[in-house]
């Protein structure tokens, strides 16, 4: 197959959010609905429907169904159905042109002031919040009775008293972007100001603007017969939803039906267009899209086609993973990150699992406890066992109960990980609790004595200390305390010393060395630092685009690598005063595909 055809077979199989909006039942019936009655209302002058406004006084309120009358006559003998579908076609055409007019005006006030920032943001935004201040139905009066009832002056004032929403909406997103790098370049590339909008804002601001329109355009229309409602919109004998609902109100006992079917019309109208306004949202927004705006599931999902045994090396090990395969759901199916790997750790060992970043090792390290966000996480298979007991095959809350207590984790940034409102003492002893049926003293008391198992000076009073108060260096101290904390078969540290300095490293890669001495973990250090392997490692697996490549004791590795990409990753840590040497030999080591 050439690879233009493989790329065109790709981009069908790349859901459009065309495609994605009519996969949504609920979108798709509002869209045909709402398509159907714009082709109707377009229609209506060549439909053969009698003229909306013609008076018969005679053939006056006569039910539905009657003789050339389908849906019966109104109060003054005009034919109700002609009525309804060029009352439709009013409210239809002012609720859109309302909001279009609403989206233009407020999304340029939005742009303008996020863009400017400062004392234009400042006096655009308090315009805007004192048109908030009103109850905007009383805004609307006031601006229909300043201006004269009528159908257009209703859609002046339905458009000027939402135009704030746009703006306060469309102007936090350009506040987010105004500061991006992108329109810094921009800037610096000497675009003028407008064109910097309109091309560097404006096409990230476009969808936002056209998921609130299709969020708002069914309030609008809803507005407008408000207005109509009262009186103040269309003006007899024009007929729209609203003024056709008003005229039959005092009827509503004895001819039900003359307010009945408008009222129908305007509650099918509304619903179709907010059914089809949501899917608009759901289909746009790259967020939902991906799923990554559902809550993850406790567990991530497992759908093994095989479950490959522990196999014999596997067997009395603490950890032992065996053709783990985990993937990713995306629009073209499952993308594989994790290929199918297998090793194993021996109590008390520490095998290093080494690789660039994207090789699948932090993606590795969470599917053990299946902490994979799901979706769009899914194992697709093998099986993960921890003495001897295959975890993919627990109840979740038993997998959740071996999460913390037998298993631990330490991951890189503990900036991140570490809540940035409580005390580090709170978070320690919250962890011990986790697990522990202690008193909060208790747990106190133990927080504290971990923070002094792993070094941290004045232990009983840094435990009032909160995160950023720490350094680098003490918070993955503060880290590590916690996978300790309820004493842990194995620890699982996924780079914990990548964000620290030499010295701090060393400091941790000790610490670590001296907890599993003492205490006889199984330590899975993952890191893309072949310098930190040859330090603690007993055994090393070096990894690369989701697969193992070579495994073995870290000396042999390290003295007689076979395969040229841990020849690279090898050659690549720098030794001192190498220089210009360590480049040269770098460039002469056989290449690899893709690295
Ligand atoms: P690393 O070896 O640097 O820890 P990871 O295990 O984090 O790499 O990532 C391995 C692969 O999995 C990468 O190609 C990455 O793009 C992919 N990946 C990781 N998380 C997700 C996710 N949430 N959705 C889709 N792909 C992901
Ligand atoms: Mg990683």
């Amino acid at each position: 197959m050439s690879a233009t055809t493989k790329l065109a077979r790709q981009k069908s199989r790349r859901k459009t959010a065309w495609q994605l909006l009519m996969n949504n039942r609920l979108a798709a019936a509002g869209f045909y609905i709402i398509a159907a009655l714009v082709v109707l209302v377009l229609a209506a002058p060549i439909l053969p429907i009698d003229n909306p406004d013609t008076i018969d006084l005679v053939g006056r309120l006569q039910p539905a169904l009657s003789d050339g009358h389908l849906l019966g006559t109104d109060h003054l003998g005009r034919d109700i159905l002609a009525r309804l579908i060029w009352g439709s076609r009013v409210s239809l055409a002012v609720g859109l042109s309302a909001s279009i007019i609403a989206a233009f005006f407020g999304s340029l006030i939005g742009l303008v002031a996020g863009y400017a920032g400062g004392r234009i943001d400042n006096i655009m935004m308090r315009g805007i919040d004192m048109l908030m201040a009103f109850p905007y139905i009383l805004l609307a009066l006031a601006i229909v009775a300043v201006l004269g009832p009528g159908l257009m002056n209703a859609l002046y004032a339905i458009a000027v008293v939402n135009i704030p929403f746009f703006a306060r909406n469309i102007r936090g997103i350009t506040v987010g972007l105004a500061h991006r790098e992108f329109v810094d370049a921009a800037r610096l590339s000497g675009k003028s100001h407008t064109s910097i909008v309109l091309t560097e804002i404006l096409p990230n601001v476009l969808p936002i603007i056209v998921i609130t329109m299709s969020t708002t355009v069914g309030w609008m229309i809803l507005e407008t017969a408000g207005l109509s409602f009262l009186g103040l919109g269309a003006q007899p004998p024009q007929a729209d939803l609203g003024s056709m609902l008003g005229e039959g109100r005092s009827l509503l006992f004895t001819a039900p039906s003359v307010s009945i079917i408008p009222g129908v019309m305007v509650f099918i109208i509304v619903m179709s267009i907010n059914l089809l306004g949501d899917g608009v949202r759901d289909a746009l927004d790259p967020r939902l899209r991906a799923g990554a705006l559902n809550r993850p599931l406790p567990v991530t999902r497992i759908d093994r086609s095989d479950r490959s045994e522990t196999s014999a090396s596997g067997k009395g090990a603490a950890l032992s993973v065996e053709n783990l395969q985990t993937g990713f759901e995306s629009t073209q199916g499952i993308v594989p990150a994790v290929k199918g790997i297998s090793f194993a750790v021996q109590k008390g060992e520490c095998l290093g699992l080494i690789g660039e970043s994207g090789s699948g090792k932090s993606v590795t390290a969470l599917s053990l406890l299946g902490l994979v966000a799901s979706p769009p996480g899914v194992i697709t298979g093998g099986s993960v066992a921890i003495d001897g007991r295959d975890i993919f095959s627990m109840h979740e809350t038993e997998i959740a109960s071996y999460r913390g207590s037998k298993v631990a984790y330490v991951f890189q940034d503990p900036l991140t990980t570490l809540h940035p409102l409580f005390t580090i003492g709170e978070q320690v002893a919250e962890a011990v609790r986790t697990h522990q049926p202690v008193s909060r003293n208790e747990a106190h008391a133990k927080a504290v004595a971990l923070l002094d198992t792993v070094r941290i000076p004045d232990p009983a009073k840094r435990a009032a200390a909160y995160p950023h108060e720490l350094s680098g260096g003490q918070r993955q101290r503060v880290g590590i305390a916690m996978a300790l904390a309820n004493d842990p078969d194995i620890i699982i540290a996924d780079e914990p010393t990548t964000a620290l300095d030499v010295t701090v490293q060393a400091e941790i890669l000790r610490l670590l060395q001296a907890l599993r001495q003492e205490r006889g973990l199984a330590l899975l250090f993952i890191t893309h630092d072949f310098g930190v392997v040859a330090e603690i490692c007993d055994r090393v697996a070096v990894m690369r685009h989701g697969e193992i490549v070579e495994t073995g004791n870290t000396a042999d590795i390290l003295g007689n690598p076979q395969h040229p990409y841990t020849q690279r990753l090898i050659a690549c840590v720098p030794r001192l005063g190498q220089g210009k040497a360590f480049l040269e030999a770098l460039r002469q080591l056989p290449k690899v595909e893709g690295v």
